[in-house]
């Protein structure tokens, strides 16, 4: 085994969003030097783990690195997302973090940049592919950027039984199906759920096909008050101001999200069933509720 020395002011765990942001900071505001150490083979984080129709949840604008846009701005103009901005891909979004450090962090000379490694703790870390180890003398401070612990299906164990003859998998393997299924369940009611419905919608499967199994229904915000240009002004600071008057005139908390729905800055997508929690994933509601005929089972998933 070999073990190299190395030094360096900031040395950064994770080149997911958050470690590449915290570099480009670091690079464009201090002449600091930084190792970047990550178990993946490409910056980027989980989106090298996404499913294949994976897309930002909100504008491809407030995503990023402050040094360089991801998007141009563009409005879509057909799909789910029509007339708002548009949603970089999980492609996308890993061509744009695969850019940032081959432009612009690496050619600074200041980074230097350890893929397929695993940090152990301590300043030190060992390749994944060979048995060489990395001590670091770190002359300012270890960035945690493993802190927010992002999971996606592809990369956790599910918290329970599957019965024997089900095919299971995590939402990756439904593009790579090759027969019909007597029917799709979705487990999960969050931002990856929903895209697993509205895929199954989108690739003309039947509604009655589909069962969505989630704990409890969420409050979801409209994604038309999250738009970055001047031309959702009113939606979108108008929903700020809802907002703030909400808060101020509430009686309880019952009555507040009562006033938020009625004001339109959150809904919900069965308005038979009272959500008991809050999702910030933004969302266009219509896309799903156009599609009341699906069976949602509300059951706690243990
Ligand atoms: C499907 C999906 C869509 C999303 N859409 C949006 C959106 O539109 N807008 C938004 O703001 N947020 C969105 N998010 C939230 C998202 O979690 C964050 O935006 C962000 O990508 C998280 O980045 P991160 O750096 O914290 O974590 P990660 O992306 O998980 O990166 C952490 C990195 O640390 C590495 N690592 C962990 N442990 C070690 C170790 N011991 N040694 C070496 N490396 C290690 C991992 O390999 C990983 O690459 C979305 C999340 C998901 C799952």
């Amino acid at each position: 085994m070999s073990i190299q020395q190395l030094e360096t002011d900031y040395l950064i765990i994770g080149s997911g969003a958050v470690g590449m942001a915290f570099a480009d900071v670091l690079l464009t505001e201090t002449d600091a030097n930084i190792i970047i150490v990550d178990k993946h083979h490409k910056p980027g984080g989980h989106w090298n783990d996404a499913y294949s129709f994976v897309t930002l949840h909100q504008p491809s604008s407030f995503y990023g690195v402050s040094s360089r846009e991801l998007c141009g701005g563009m409005i879509d103009k057909i799909g789910l997302n029509k007339g708002l901005s548009e949603l970089a891909s999980g492609a996308e979004v890993m061509a744009y973090f695969d850019k940032v450090m081959k432009h612009t962090f690496l050619p600074s000379g200041r980074v230097k940049y350890f893929p397929m490694c695993e940090y152990k703790g301590d300043g030190k870390f060992s390749s994944l592919l060979s048995d060489t180890s990395y001590e670091v003398k770190v002359n300012k401070k270890i960035i945690d950027g493993t802190y927010f612990k992002t999971s996606v299906p592809a990369t956790h164990t599910p918290n329970f039984e599957i019965a024997k003859g089900v095919k299971f998998g995590p939402l990756n393997d439904l593009p790579s199906l090759t027969k019909p299924r007597d029917g799709y369940v979705i487990i999960g009611g969050g931002k990856t759920g929903i895209d697993a419905v509205l895929w199954l919608l989108e690739n003309h499967i039947d509604p009655d096909n589909i069962t969505w199994i989630m704990p409890r229904d969420a409050w979801l915000i409209d994604r038309k008050n999250t738009q970055p240009s001047r031309d959702f002004f009113t939606h979108t600071i108008g929903a700020q101001a809802t907002q703030a008057e909400a808060i101020a005139e509430a009686e309880n908390i019952e009555d507040l999200f009562n006033r938020l729905e009625k004001g339109g800055v959150l809904m919900r997508i069965d308005p038979n069933v009272r959500p008991q929690m809050f999702h910030v994933p933004p969302l266009v509601v219509k896309s799903l509720s156009n599609y009341a005929v699906l069976k949602i089972l509300c059951v706690k998933v243990a």
